[in-house]
C-alpha cells in the first residue's frame, strides 16, 4: 500500500469514477478530489446513443454516487506541474497531489466552427448532447445525414431510421472495416442498405452548407451535395491532453504509459480510459488506446490499484478489449485487436444467414474476433484470445 495522502483524479466519467471507487475499496483513507469538466456527476454513456435518444432518461452509473471525495464538477484542469505536483483548474485554483489519475477522456472531432455553429448540426458525446439531439430528431422532418459509419454513426442511423427519418450515412471507408475487418464491414454495409439507409462509402465530407444560419446540406469530396435537415457528426474522437502541454507527461495520441499504466517516467501518475495509450502485453506490446466502456471500467480500477501499489509492485494491465453495438436491432461485437491481424477467416455461421463469427490471427495466433448475432461465439473466442490459442 502506498504512502499517498492526497490523490487527485482528473476526469469524472467512467474511468475516473471507477478509479475513485477502487481507491476507497482498496483502503485509501486520505484526501481524494475528483475534477470533472461536465456539470454532472459521473453517468453512463452507452445509453446516450441508444435508449436516451428513444426517450429513456436513465443514465445512472452504479457505485459513483457513494464515492467519498471532494467533487469539483463543471471545472476543467488547465495545467499540470509535475515538479511541484500541482494541478491548476480553469478558475485558477491549485490542487496539490501525491498521486494523480489522468482520466480526461476524449472529445468529438469537429468540422470548422462556423460550420458546427449552423442550427441542425450535432455531435454526440455528453448527456447534454444526447438530450439536444433527441429533441432535434423529434422536431425535424426530412433527411438526417450522419457523418461517419462507426459506433455513433451506426447507432444514430438505427434510431433515426426506426423513428421514420430518411437517413444517409457517409463514411470515409466502408463502415467499421478498420475495426471489424472486411467481412463484417461488407455485411454491415448491406445491413444498413437493407434497412433503408442511403450509404455513401469511401467518401469524406468536404463541408457543411447552410442557409439563414441552418444546415441545408453536406458537400462530399466528390463535389456532390447531399441535402440535410439534420447532421450528426460521428467522425471519431480526439483525446483531451492539451492541459498536459509543458508538463513533461509524454503525449502521442493520448497519454503514453508503461504496461502498468504509469505515465512514462512518472511513478506518481497513472492514466486510464479513452485518454490512455499503453503497450498491451498480450499483443506483443502493441501500443493501443481503447475507447470503450469495459476498458474504461477495468482500466480505471487497475490504474488506481497500481497507483497505490507503486511502480515496483504494480502489475501490467492486459485485459482483452471487448465491446458491442446494436445496428438496426442486430448485435455486433468484437474482442481483441482485429486490426493487428495478418489473416482472418469466418469460423462459424455465414454472412448470408446474418449470424457468424470471424477469427483474426497474427502469425497463426488468435488476436481478435468479430461476431454478428453470436454472443456465445464471442465469449468462446475471447477466452481463446486470452489464452493465446492458435487457430
Ligand atoms: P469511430 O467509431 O472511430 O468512427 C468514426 C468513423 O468516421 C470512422 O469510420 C472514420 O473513418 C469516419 N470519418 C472520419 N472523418 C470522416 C469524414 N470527414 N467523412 C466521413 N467519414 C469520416 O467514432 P464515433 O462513431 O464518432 O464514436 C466516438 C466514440 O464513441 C468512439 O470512441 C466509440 O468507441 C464510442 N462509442 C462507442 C459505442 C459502443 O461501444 N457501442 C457507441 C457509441 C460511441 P476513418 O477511420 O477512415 O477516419
Amino acid at each position: 500500500m502506498g504512502t499517498q495522502e492526497r490523490i487527485v483524479v482528473v476526469g469524472a466519467s467512467l474511468a475516473g469514477s471507477r478509479a475513485a471507487v477502487t481507491l476507497r475499496e482498496e483502503g485509501f483513507a486520505g484526501a481524494l478530489t475528483l475534477v470533472g469538466a461536465e456539470p454532472h456527476r459521473p453517468y453512463n454513456r452507452p445509453p446516450l446513443s441508444k435508449s436516451v435518444l428513444e426517450g429513456d432518461d436513465d443514465v445512472s452509473l452504479a457505485g459513483s454516487e457513494e464515492i467519498e471525495a471532494d467533487w469539483l464538477v463543471g471545472r476543467a484542469a488547465v495545467r499540470l506541474d509535475t515538479a511541484a505536483r500541482t494541478v491548476t483548474l480553469d478558475d485558477g485554483a491549485e490542487l496539490g497531489y501525491d498521486g494523480l489519475v489522468i482520466a480526461t477522456g476524449a472529445r468529438p472531432r469537429r468540422l470548422p466552427e462556423e460550420q458546427m455553429a449552423l442550427a441542425g448540426v450535432h455531435v454526440l458525446r455528453t448527456l447534454d448532447d444526447a438530450l439536444e439531439l433527441r429533441k432535434a430528431l423529434a422536431d425535424v422532418r426530412g433527411r438526417v445525414v450522419v457523418i461517419g459509419g462507426g459506433f455513433i454513426g451506426g447507432e444514430v442511423a438505427s434510431t433515426a431510421r426506426a423513428a421514420g427519418h430518411e437517413v444517409t450515412v457517409v463514411d470515409a471507408a466502408e463502415p467499421m472495416t478498420r475495426v471489424l475487418g472486411r467481412t463484417v464491414g461488407s455485411w454491415l454495409a448491406g445491413h444498413h442498405r437493407a434497412h433503408g439507409v442511403e450509404l455513401v462509402t469511401n467518401t469524406r465530407v468536404a463541408e457543411l452548407v447552410g442557409e439563414g444560419g441552418r444546415v441545408t446540406g453536406v458537400r462530399l469530396d466528390g463535389s456532390r451535395t447531399v441535402p440535410a435537415d439534420l447532421v450528426v457528426l460521428g467522425a471519431g474522437v480526439v483525446p483531451n491532453t492539451e492541459w498536459l502541454e509543458g508538463s513533461g507527461v509524454h503525449v502521442d495520441d493520448g497519454v503514453v504509459t508503461d504496461s502498468r499504466l504509469f505515465a512514462r517516467g512518472h511513478g506518481d501518475i497513472v492514466a486510464a480510459g479513452d485518454v490512455a495509450r499503453w503497450p498491451h502485453t498480450l499483443f506483443g506490446h502493441e501500443t493501443v488506446r481503447i475507447e470503450h466502456w469495459s476498458n474504461a471500467n477495468e482500466q480505471g480500477a487497475a490504474a488506481a490499484r497500481n497507483l497505490l501499489r507503486g511502480p515496483s509492485e504494480a502489475v501490467p494491465f492486459s485485459q482483452v478489449p471487448a465491446l458491442g453495438t446494436r445496428v438496426h436491432g442486430t448485435r455486433i461485437q468484437y474482442a481483441g485487436l482485429p486490426h493487428v491481424a495478418d489473416a482472418s477467416t469466418v469460423v462459424t455461421g455465414t454472412p448470408e444467414d446474418g449470424k457468424f463469427a470471424v477469427a483474426f490471427t497474427r502469425e497463426g495466433v488468435l488476436v481478435g474476433a468479430a461476431t454478428v448475432n453470436f454472443p456465445k461465439e464471442l465469449t468462446r473466442l475471447r477466452k481463446a484470445i486470452e489464452a493465446r490459442e492458435s487457430l
